[in-house]
């Protein structure tokens, strides 16, 4: 028997930099939040403030083995996002977006559960088609060092789509595209973190390559807002949909940014390229538009403000943390 008639929702990787702050909205609206963690690379800290709301429930579980619960809704996050991190351990993370992909379907069928897949703009590799649209299919390298994700991904989103066509599934798959904000782990190396950590130390700030580079950078609100959009969006849209911010610059761009905004002392250093580094990456957002009428509202520069000010505050509470800059 049912304790409330609020709505039950499941996050997987909800302990992590997206998942936390979805755990933060979702309660907020109404629903009861699972937040399921292996607390690879999320942390308990990122959810500590929501431990004690009798609508959260936090369980530490590893989804390439299978889940048993009863929810409405299922948002699947749990996967390293970050190249650091999804290469630590590639075999993992291929386990981790495959059978992770799979344990999740089998729970959704199971229990009839509406489920939301965090895609990335990843399957679209190093794209020779700009700025990406859905219909692009995309430039990966499916024996490189970023294939552990990309590839993962790109397999968990044919998993989605033959549930959806086999099993009637009702699925969604959100492809996003880079994104930043508090609460972005400070050691994963990405470009956003990365900077920021390194201009508040006035340490060097390691530009890969020669920074001609592009990426799209969207700020967090912006994307869990277009994220539960998609949820609730009819059943019969299921995807694959882009979400992200489609003003692009380059790495050096952010990196001048970053600089002016902190007042850093930090000098510029070029560093070698990592292997399959995307050219550039862009968003084609038309379809999110004409959907869910959904479009960012946050700056970059509103939003790296806000970055800063979050992680001018954790450096200040965890003076050890080093930064890991190198490729
Ligand atoms: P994150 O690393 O902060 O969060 C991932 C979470 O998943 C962490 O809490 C981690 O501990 C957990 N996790 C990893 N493996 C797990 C497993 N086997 N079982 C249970 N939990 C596990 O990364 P994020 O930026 O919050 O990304 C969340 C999701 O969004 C990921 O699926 C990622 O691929 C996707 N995504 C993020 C971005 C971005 O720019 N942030 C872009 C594209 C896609
Ligand atoms: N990058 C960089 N310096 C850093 C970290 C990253 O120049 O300290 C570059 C990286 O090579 C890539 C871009 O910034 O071209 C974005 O990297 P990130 O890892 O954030 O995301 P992704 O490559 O997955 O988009």
């Amino acid at each position: 028997m049912r304790a409330t008639n609020r709505k039950r929702v499941l996050i997987t990787g909800g302990a992590g930099f997206l998942g936390s702050h979805l755990c933060e909205i979702l309660i907020a609206k109404g629903y009861e939040v699972l937040c399921v963690d292996n607390y690879f690379t999320g942390t308990k800290e990122n959810i500590a403030h929501l431990v004690g709301d009798p609508y959260f429930e936090m369980l530490r579980h590893d989804i390439t083995f299978p889940l048993y619960v009863e929810v409405d809704e299922i948002y699947n996050l749990a996967c390293p996002a970050s190249p650091i991190h999804y290469q630590h351990d590639p075999v993992q993370t291929t386990k981790t977006s495959v059978h992770g992909a799979i344990n999740m379907l089998g729970l959704s069928k199971r229990i009839n559960a509406r489920i939301l897949q965090a895609s990335t703009s990843e399957v679209y590799g190093d794209p020779k088609v700009h700025p990406q649209t859905e219909s692009y299919w995309g430039n990966v390298n499916p024996v490189g060092i970023r294939a552990c994700y990309d590839e993962g991904k790109r397999c968990a989103e044919t998993l989605f789509f033959d549930y959806y066509r086999q099993h009637r599934l009702p699925i969604k798959v959100l492809r996003i595209f880079n994104t930043y904000g508090p609460r972005m782990h400070p050691n994963d190396g990405r470009v956003v973190s990365n900077f920021i950590v390194q201009a508040l130390n006035n340490n060097p700030m390691t530009i890969f390559g020669d920074g001609t580079q592009t990426r799209s950078f969207c700020y967090v609100s912006d994307l869990i807002d277009v994220m539960t959009l998609f949820m609730e969006s009819p059943a019969e849209f299921t995807g694959p949909l882009n979400a992200g911010n489609p003003v692009e610059f380059t790495i050096s761009e952010l990196a001048e940014t970053i600089i002016t905004l902190t007042g850093s002392r930090s000098q510029i250093t070029n560093k070698p390229l990592p292997h399959d580094d995307p050219k550039q990456r862009c968003p084609d957002i038309s379809l999110v538009k004409k959907k869910l009428g959904w479009e960012p509202k946050v700056g970059l520069e509103e939003g790296l403000r806000n970055t800063i000010d979050y992680f001018d505050e954790h450096l200040r509470c965890h003076t050890k943390i080093k930064n890991n800059s190198n490729p």
